[in-house]
């Protein structure tokens, strides 16, 4: 147990959290909508600092983040519970365990920094479930991570509160968050939240200076027309900027989502031109084994410049961070700052 940050007492024993942008209200003795942060007398408690459900060394484009430290490890951890219920939850296992799960074990920040340096990676990404709800943890992991060289990356929803996020600014660097869609309404139905605050923390993360990446799993009939695509790739590019790499992703049935099928590669490869056609330097497919559409090109000349298979790659055409054949600059982060 961890006394939470970000929020406030009320009356009668009450807290309102302001973590995220739930904002929940909570009564003694009961927890969050993220089931992992807990009233206990008035005190608002993070049950699951120090808990993780899973530990790996992962390559950093499983993350997926093309841009930000290709082709390097990076130390991957998952606790459990979320702020979000989507139907189609691709690790719904730990993502809807309960606090008391017999499959957590104890493991300090110092100990995670630890066998992020001893095992080769060059970041700690904090991933598997959604790292808002283990905010003190990953901050306490992460401040000792940045003094060690480490980089940092959160796999997000992207619901956190403004204070939230200004709170990690300090040590994070990548901000790889979903968007899930481009609308209200598929937020409100299949994960439970809203878009709008979504969109205000990656334009907040740009201008903390974080890197940003985006990921859309693209579900066939719920947020897979092209009018939809075309207004998200708009808004990224207006937004975050054109040279945001963007993911498109495949959907596979899953959890509660077992009713529809995978996405046609050729949808995925109509989105991927049509965010060329607007102007999207780096726009990139996924969960489509070893198409050429995950590749980097480069987008003045069109040279390959990092080569992907599966989640290994090969920086081929790139002399720091332009391009070998034209000189075009891209926008990649090569070296923790
Ligand atoms: S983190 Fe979000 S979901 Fe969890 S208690 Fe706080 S406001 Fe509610």
């Amino acid at each position: 147990m961890h006394e939470a940050l970000q929020y406030t007492k009320g009356e009668n024993s009450s807290v309102k959290c302001s973590l995220c942008n739930h904002h929940c209200t909570i009564a003694d003795g009961k927890h969050g909508i993220c089931g992992v942060r807990v009233n206990t007398h008035g005190t608002l408690y993070g049950v699951t600092y120090g808990k993780v459900s899973a530990e790996a060394v992962d390559p950093i484009e499983k993350k997926p983040l093309f841009h930000f430290l290709p082709g390097t490890l990076s130390y991957s951890l998952g606790g459990i519970g979320c702020n979000f219920h989507c139907e189609h939850c691709q690790n719904w296992h730990i993502s809807r365990a309960s606090a008391d799960a017999a499959l957590l074990r104890d493991l300090t920040p110092d100990e995670g920094v630890n066998h992020a340096l001893s095992g080769g990676s060059a970041s700690i990404s904090w991933t598997y479930n959604e790292p808002t709800i283990w905010h003190e943890y990953a901050l306490d992991m992460g401040t000792i991570a940045r003094k060690k060289g480490l980089g940092t990356v959160y796999v997000t929803n992207g619901y956190m509160t403004e204070e939230a996020l200004r709170e990690l600014a300090p040590m994070l660097l990548a901000f790889r968050v979903d968007l899930k869609a481009f609308s209200d309404d598929f937020y409100k139905k299949v994960c439970g939240a809203h878009l709008q605050p979504v969109l205000d923390s990656a334009v907040l993360a740009r201008e903390l200076k974080m890197h940003i990446e985006t990921v859309t799993l693209v579900i066939p009939g719920l947020n897979d027309s092209m009018e939809e695509m075309e207004s998200l790739i708009r808004w990224v590019i207006d937004n975050l900027g054109p040279s945001t790499p963007m993911h498109f992703t495949r959907f596979h049935p899953d959890y509660k989502m077992t009713n529809r099928s995978a996405t046609p590669v050729a949808t995925l490869e109509k989105i991927y031109k049509k965010a060329k056609e607007l102007g999207l330097r780096f726009p990139y497919l996924g969960n489509v084994y070893n198409h050429r559409y995950e590749n980097t090109f480069c987008p003045a000349c069109g040279e390959i410049l990092i080569e992907r298979q599966g989640f290994s790659s090969r920086v081929c055409g790139l002399d720091g961070s332009r391009c070998r054949n034209c000189g075009e600059t891209i926008e990649v982060v090569t070296d923790v700052p």
